[in-house]
């Protein structure tokens, strides 16, 4: 199992295109932390995104909306942050939640709200936006933040009936926490845990390593990445989101909830929270039925055994979460089938 969207990216032409040794099964799980988001969480960022049109009066103050590129096209249960925007809404792109504290500094008269979706590296990087905001006596920044913790992520794939044989990681994953507690969670759990580059020849060494490990009994973890990771992270970004954020349980989008797995503003830093700007209607949502999210997900099927995938759901039309944003791994399979032949045997 492959766990980052911009591997399962170079992998998709071997694996669609039946160049992989058929023995050798690669199954996609989650790729980010924008498919597990839940529904109600992005429904929020709508509300909150949708108090900057011209005729709103949520807010006591004018509001400007701020974002990264991917997470434009998020679909909450009726719109995304492109249809508020072309609406008239002041969504705007920004680079990370630092670029916001200028934009809070030069419009003292707006609330500027910050939309992060992540993992360990998001953390930190919102971390840092508040400890410099509440140095800067900020007090128009506001954070609508879902941030999860990436272990305990990787420990509930590994509880599913569908528990892969092995698992490829990316190394930012491991930039802030290190690769210690990955190592734990290998011997634990008896399979090897690869920290693989990300081009094509990357991942299928990656590959290579892991099916040795797996002849040898070899569980532990790898690398295949050669850059400069270290066993014990970042302590410094560890340190700084420890004061900012304590870690609660969690409840994820087809997932399910997961013990200690959501990084939540510590009551210190609570007024940060775009969350409690207004209160915010909760809407009713569903999944479809007919749509296999949770299993692709979970690495237990692909896309293309979902009987809706490129005809009833595509892109423009998402039945699921692993299609309505660009790193779900429907959105990748329906963005290479178009060059791929696919190998479905
Ligand atoms: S193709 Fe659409 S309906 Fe099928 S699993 Fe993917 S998101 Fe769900």
């Amino acid at each position: 199992m492959e766990l980052c969207s911009g591997q399962m990216q170079s992998l998709l032409p071997y694996t669609l295109g039946g160049l992989i040794p058929k023995q050798l099964k690669v199954v996609h799980g989650p790729g980010a932390a924008l498919p597990l988001t839940p529904v109600a969480f992005l429904d929020l960022a709508m509300e909150l995104a949708s108090a900057t049109l011209p005729i709103s009066a949520k807010m006591s103050k004018p509001t400007i909306f701020c974002a990264t590129h991917e997470l434009l096209r998020m679909r909450g249960s009726k719109q995304d942050l492109l249809d508020v925007k072309a609406e008239g809404g002041d969504v705007r792109v920004v680079y990370s939640p630092l670029d916001c504290l200028a934009i809070a500094s030069a419009n003292p008269e707006c609330t500027v709200i910050f939309l992060t979706v992540g993992f360990e590296q998001a953390a930190h990087a919102d971390a840092m936006a508040i400890w410099q905001a509440r140095r800067m006596g900020l007090k128009n920044f506001f954070l609508l933040g879902c941030r999860i913790n990436s272990v305990a992520l990787i420990k509930r794939l590994l509880e599913s009936d569908s528990k892969p044989d092995a698992i490829l990681v990316r190394p930012d994953l491991c930039f802030v926490t290190g690769t210690k507690e990955l190592e734990a969670v290998a011997r634990e759990n008896r399979i090897p845990i690869v920290v693989s580059g990300y081009e094509s020849e990357d991942l299928l060494e990656t590959m290579l390593i892991a099916v040795k490990q797996l002849e040898a009994g070899d569980f532990g973890l790898k690398m295949q990445y050669n850059g400069d990771l270290k066993k014990n992270g970042d302590v410094e970004a560890q340190s700084l989101i420890r004061e900012v954020f304590e870690l609660k349980d969690g409840e994820w989008r087809c997932l399910g909830p997961i013990l200690r797995s959501s990084y939540e503003l510590t009551a210190q830093f609570k007024r940060f929270d775009a969350g409690t700007l207004f209160d915010a209607e909760r809407l009713e949502f569903a999944e479809t039925p007919s749509c296999i999210s949770a299993d692709v997900l979970l690495g237990r099927s692909t896309p293309l055994e979902c009987n809706n995938f490129g005809g009833a759901c595509t892109p423009l039309n998402p039945l699921g979460s692993t299609m309505s944003c660009d790193e779900g791994s429907c959105a990748l399979y329906y963005k290479h089938s178009r060059s791929t032949t696919f190998n479905t045997d």
